[in-house]
């Protein structure tokens, strides 16, 4: 199975063996725009490019012929915006990235006028710049003749997802799955179609949506020109949903956070449309069999970049690795607090005007605890998502599976175990995005037969066991709601 992974900072390639062990895996970055003060663009047309280049390489690494490939699968980030050219295949504007903020105003208004309810309803979601739908519509505002043109169905709207497939399909599908669709806000979470009340909301003409397909089977052939021979494509799942399903989290009740550029916590919750009363999102979930399956999410936009930040913004640590060694040479926080709303803050505070802020700062603060301070912060943002999650369903969840680049952190890994007082369970394999859409390509393609059989191949890796008492946890942890309302300034 060739899984094609494509992240916000770098498209990956990896490829595996029918025993689900990863046998080569490549990955290219590539460049994000910052043009204006919020705003965050990348080249479509460098995407494709580096995600084929990293699949080639990946072949190549493995010294495997691509008519070893049984089937490809998609995944990718979620909700940021293409629209193309049918004609040409050129992108009429660059990529709107998921953390772009141009599209705030609109979405205020929207909120003022009432619209909050029914979006909510419609679509599970929280009115926000976040969703794919106010970035459609700013490219169908600002590009000369866009809106006429997509109603005449010249012009074409798709995630990555649906870019990266109808490229490798010489245009020949034009799709994309409930997880993907469901970030969009255009499309009806309960029915899994485009929902025309929120097509008129955001005034996209619905002849340049793709057509929404299941998440597992074949959607088309990649062409023999791209990898050397005609392959199926088989799997699609937006990034977070497909860590749900690489996780082996198939069924109710089951969870995983995702540590990466941000935090995304997922809670499966089968065929039952969560409803939350807590600000989290209602998702559609990977389904393999076309069953309608669903899940509530947690989305914190600032995590592992933050830790990005530290490095290339204020220069204290030279790698990302280094932060865990930074962190621990202080014995405490030392009263040192960050809130990095870098972009506002995401679930459960949905405030668009917080910003970053570090508090608790003395003459005896040092950097080291401005990096164990930032380390702590993606702790507490997930505990302020599992909290919210309890508070939803109910129920409280006994050990959280997790995953991501930043979970390669073991500093991390034991403060978020000591302040959510819970188990942290570490698979032996953390790239489980990748594996997660390369499991939708396998059950589509008969590679695979069963969840039962890729249940079998999830392995601990670690286990990070709650050290500190009840009474530290709290006291911790107040200090951060008190940063928190100082970041949001109420
Ligand atoms: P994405 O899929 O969002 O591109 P990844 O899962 O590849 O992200 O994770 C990369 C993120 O994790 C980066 O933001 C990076 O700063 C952070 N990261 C990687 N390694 C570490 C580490 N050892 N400690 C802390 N953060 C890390």
């Amino acid at each position: 199975m060739l899984s094609l992974d494509e992240g916000t900072t770098s498209a990956r390639a990896a490829l595996y063996g029918q025993d689900g062990v990863r046998t080569a895996m490549e990955s290219n970055a590539f460049a994000c725009h910052y043009p204006q003060q919020g705003w965050v663009e990348q080249d479509a047309n460098e995407i494709w490019n580096a995600q084929l280049d990293a699949a080639r390489r990946t072949l190549a690494a493995a010294g495997a012929k691509p008519t070893d490939i049984a089937a490809i699968g998609i995944t990718n980030q979620r909700e940021t915006t293409i629209v193309w050219d049918r004609r040409t295949g050129e992108p009429v504007a660059p990529a709107i990235v998921w953390q772009c903020r141009r599209t705030a105003d609109l979405c205020e208004s929207l909120k003022s006028r009432g619209a909050s309810g029914d979006v909510a309803e419609r679509t599970g979601l929280v009115i926000d710049a976040y969703f794919s739908g106010s970035k459609i519509r700013w490219i169908l505002d600002h590009v000369p003749d866009a809106r006429a043109r997509a109603r005449d169905g010249e012009l074409l709207f798709g995630n990555v997802d649906t870019w990266l497939i109808w490229k490798l399909t010489g245009g020949a599908a034009h799709v994309t799955d409930p997880s993907n669709a469901s970030r969009t806000m255009l499309m009806n979470l309960e029915t899994g179609e485009w929902d025309e009340e929120m097509l008129r909301l955001f005034d996209v003409p619905a002849a340049m949506l793709p057509r929404i397909v299941g998440s597992s089977g074949v959607v088309g052939v990649a062409q023999a020109e791209h990898l050397g021979a005609g392959i199926p494509v088989a799997g699609i799942a937006g990034d977070q949903q497909a860590a749900l399903f690489g996780q082996a989290c198939f069924r109710p009740g089951l969870s995983k956070n995702t540590y990466g550029t941000g935090c995304f916590a997922l809670l499966h919750t089968g065929s039952a449309r969560p409803v939350s009363k807590n600000r989290l999102l209602a998702t559609r979930a990977a389904s393999t069999n076309g069953s309608a399956q669903f899940a509530v999410e947690g989305s914190v936009f600032i995590a592992g970049a933050a830790v990005q930040w530290l490095r290339d913004q204020l220069g204290i640590i030279k790698t990302a690795e280094e932060s865990e060694s930074a962190a621990e040479s202080v014995s405490g926080n030392g009263g040192v607090y960050f809130v990095p709303a870098f972009t506002g803050l995401g679930a459960p505070y949905w405030d668009m005007g917080a910003r970053g802020t570090i508090t608790g700062l003395t003459r005896g603060s040092s950097p080291a605890h401005i990096v164990r301070a930032a380390l702590e912060s993606i702790a507490y943002q997930t505990r302020d998502l599992v909290e919210a999650m309890e508070a939803d369903s109910g129920e409280r969840l006994t050990e959280l599976r997790v995953d991501g680049g930043a979970t390669a952190n073991n500093f991390l890994m034991q403060f978020q175990a000591d302040i959510l007082g819970r188990r942290i369970v570490r698979p032996a394999d953390i790239e489980t995005t990748a594996l997660g859409a390369a499991y939708l390509a396998g059950l589509a393609t008969g590679v695979w037969k069963s969840a039962a059989e890729l249940e079998s191949f999830w392995r601990v890796g670690r286990v990070f066991e709650p050290r500190i008492s009840g009474n530290e946890q709290d006291t911790l942890y107040a200090g951060w709601k008190d940063a928190v309302r100082r970041a949001r300034g109420v």
